[in-house]
């Protein structure tokens, strides 16, 4: 069995401050794999985009521990996990953030700027990136002569040229229609493919459910469900506070 390439133990996490204060995640543990593609699923406010942004060490959590590639990240500072990040995370969101002056080779060599790769090796290897996301043809054009669809393309080759150990994606399918939604999740499951890299999307959509290998469930701050492939897989984790046995643990990591 392949070591997690992210893996969040026990955490919890509030936000906010004083009377605002919301215990957003209430002791989540999730170890992403290769070769996966896990499904976040979850009511809006249950702590999706917190665990995503935990597991990319974009917030750190207030107890609990997140290990990326088998390593600690606790005491790490805002430049460590930024180090981090940039190493080791490629995420993409439901609004694709890319820079409306640059195209789209320069969008996606952005990912290798920040890590000091500033080459023609750096262009070459976004241009393989954009050409993994069928979009070799768009090198040149800015974000508004792209559509919605290709834009996310642009967002996933971003997030892959610097073969990131983990892929996460925030509803990444939300701002699209049917048929885009699913070409990017065809892409993402692609991705998912290589077993050096673990690929997390959050979506409400049933209709992606297919491309899952792995479907988690939350509510309220409390991973309820984890079902791999086949539903005999069943895990209930109907309260955080309960520690599943070692057995089932096995069972569910196959
Ligand atoms: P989801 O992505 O599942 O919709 P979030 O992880 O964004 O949920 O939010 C989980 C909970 O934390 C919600 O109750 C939300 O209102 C709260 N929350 C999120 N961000 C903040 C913040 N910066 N300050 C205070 N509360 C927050
Ligand atoms: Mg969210």
């Amino acid at each position: 069995m392949s070591e997690p390439v992210v893996e969040a133990v026990d955490v919890v996490k509030s936000l906010g401050k004083g009377a605002a204060q919301v215990q957003a995640l209430k002791g989540v543990s999730l170890a992403l794999r290769g070769g996966e593609l896990t499904l976040l699923m979850g009511p809006s406010g249950s702590g999706k985009t917190t665990l995503l942004s935990i597991l990319g060490c974009m917030l750190t959590p207030t107890r609990g521990t997140v290990r990326m590639r088998g390593r600690s990240t606790e005491g790490a500072g805002p430049e460590a996990l930024a180090r981090i990040r940039r190493e080791h995370v490629g995420f993409v969101f439901q609004s694709y953030h890319l820079f409306p002056t640059l195209t789209a080779t320069d969008n996606v060599r952005l990912a290798l700027d920040v890590r000091g790769e500033n080459s023609a090796r750096a262009v070459a290897k976004a241009n393989d990136a954009l050409a993994r996301v069928g979009l070799a043809h768009k090198r040149d054009a800015f974000p508004l002569e792209l559509s919605g669809g290709e834009q996310q393309r642009v967002a996933i080759a971003r997030a892959i040229v610097g073969a990131p150990s983990a892929v996460l994606a925030d509803e990444p399918t939300a701002s699209l229609d049917g048929e885009n939604g699913n070409a990017i999740m065809t892409l993402l499951a692609e991705i998912a493919k290589d077993s050096s890299r673990g690929v997390l999307v959050v979506a409400h959509d049933a209709r992606i459910l297919r491309f899952a290998d792995r479907v988690v469930h939350i509510e309220d701050g409390c991973i309820v469900g984890d079902r791999r492939g086949d539903a005999a897989l069943e895990k209930d984790q109907s309260d955080c506070a309960v520690r599943h046995d070692a057995e089932q643990h096995e069972r569910v990591e196959r």
